[in-house]
């Protein structure tokens, strides 16, 4: 069976094509970036068009790669929610219409079980059970993984999301949207030891996580020292690097805890900033030390992406859930909602 998905729930047109069997078989991404860097943020309703714009011509792009017809597609995925209601609204129009012509089923797709999903198109391909850290723009959340559809909430963020909270913090030190990449790259050049900022909620029991307390935190930071710094740009670095060292160690102390709780052995990170090398590194280093493994996908399935809209549609198509002719996007969507595969 061969699924077409449609990623559109924020600034990111992801179109791709997976195959039972066979695996990925194309993907293109167009992100909105340069659109909405001039105002600092995703502006929704740009973006909503700006999907319009690219939806089509995308579609055949990847379909003309692969060298496949229209004819040859069995399925179609869009993304669903939750995300954008404006965004999701063209990502499932057109994918419900495209179904609806070429006469297969379509599936609406939640896309934090895309993200959550994404690092099983890798290979080695993590097995079930097992911990996974959904790491994004909009999401921090633990989840204890027994099959597909079968979730357990472990701990969430109470306030900002991880990337949330580096989008925030990078424009604090003046760099350009999307803050989180820009951010890792200025922390590359910090020095580790000369600031140390707080793990927030780590010396409480419990896997939640707190994260808007370190922008504050950067904020105070920089009036701080800016105005005496002799040198601003090594000491914004600087503050970069403590900010992200903050993070990472945060996430690497809850994840070490989750899966002593639960006693699963494997860890798997997913959503935009598990694409960030530092937590990628740590995290492998740490877990390996306790004896479990770490799975994470390419930087390009890590960000939003059709791929992982594609993979999660062919396994519950395949599955026999499909949806009638009506699109029911949602801003709002939680993850326990879903319904478990056999
Ligand atoms: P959600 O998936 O929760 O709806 P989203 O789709 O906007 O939100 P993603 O596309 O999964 O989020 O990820 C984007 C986020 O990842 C942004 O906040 C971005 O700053 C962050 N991010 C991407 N690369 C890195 C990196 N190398 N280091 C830190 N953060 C990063
Ligand atoms: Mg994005
Ligand atoms: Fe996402």
């Amino acid at each position: 069976m061969k699924v077409l998905g449609i990623e559109t729930s924020c600034d990111e047109t992801g179109i791709a094509v997976y195959q039972g069997g066979r695996g990925l078989v194309a993907q293109a991404v167009y992100s909105q970036t340069d659109l909405h860097s001039a105002y600092g943020g995703v502006v929704p309703e740009l973006a909503s068009r700006d999907h319009v714009r690219k939806i089509l011509p995308l579609i055949r792009q990847v379909l003309d790669e692969a060298r496949l017809s229209s004819a040859s597609i069995d399925g179609v995925a869009y993304t669903a929610g939750p995300g954008l209601i404006g965004a999701l609204l063209v990502g499932a129009a057109v994918g419900r219409s495209l179904a609806w012509a070429w006469g297969v089923p379509a599936l609406g797709v939640h896309h934090m079980e895309g993200h959550l999903l994404a690092p099983r198109l890798e290979t080695p391909a993590p097995d079930f059970p097992f911990v996974a850290l959904l790491v994004s723009g909009g999401h921090t959340q633990l989840v204890e993984v027994i099959g597909v559809g079968r979730y357990r909430m472990l701990g969430e963020s109470v306030d900002d999301a991880a990337g949330e909270a580096f989008d925030k913090t990078a424009k604090l030190l003046d760099l350009r949207y999307p803050g989180g990449p820009n951010l890792a790259r200025l922390a590359e050049r910090g020095d580790p030891r000369r600031f140390r900022f707080p793990r927030p909620m780590t010396d409480r029991p419990g896997l939640d996580f707190s994260f808007s307390g370190l922008k504050t935190f950067t904020l105070h930071k920089l009036r701080d020292e800016l105005p005496r710094a002799v040198d601003p740009d090594r000491t914004r670095a600087d503050i970069a690097r403590a900010f992200e060292e903050a993070v990472v160690d945060t996430l690497v102390i809850k994840c070490r805890r989750a899966l002593r709780e639960t006693g699963h052995r494997r860890l798997v990170l997913a959503g935009g900033v598990s694409a960030n090398r530092r937590l990628r590194e740590r995290m492998e280093r740490v877990m390996t030390d306790e004896g479990s493994e770490v799975f994470y996908p390419r930087p390009a399935l890590c960000t939003d992406n059709g791929a992982m809209v594609a993979y999660v549609g062919w396994l519950r198509l395949m599955a026999g859930q499909q949806e009638p002719l009506a699109i029911r996007p949602r801003a709002r969507w939680s993850m326990l909602d879903l319904p478990p595969l056999p």
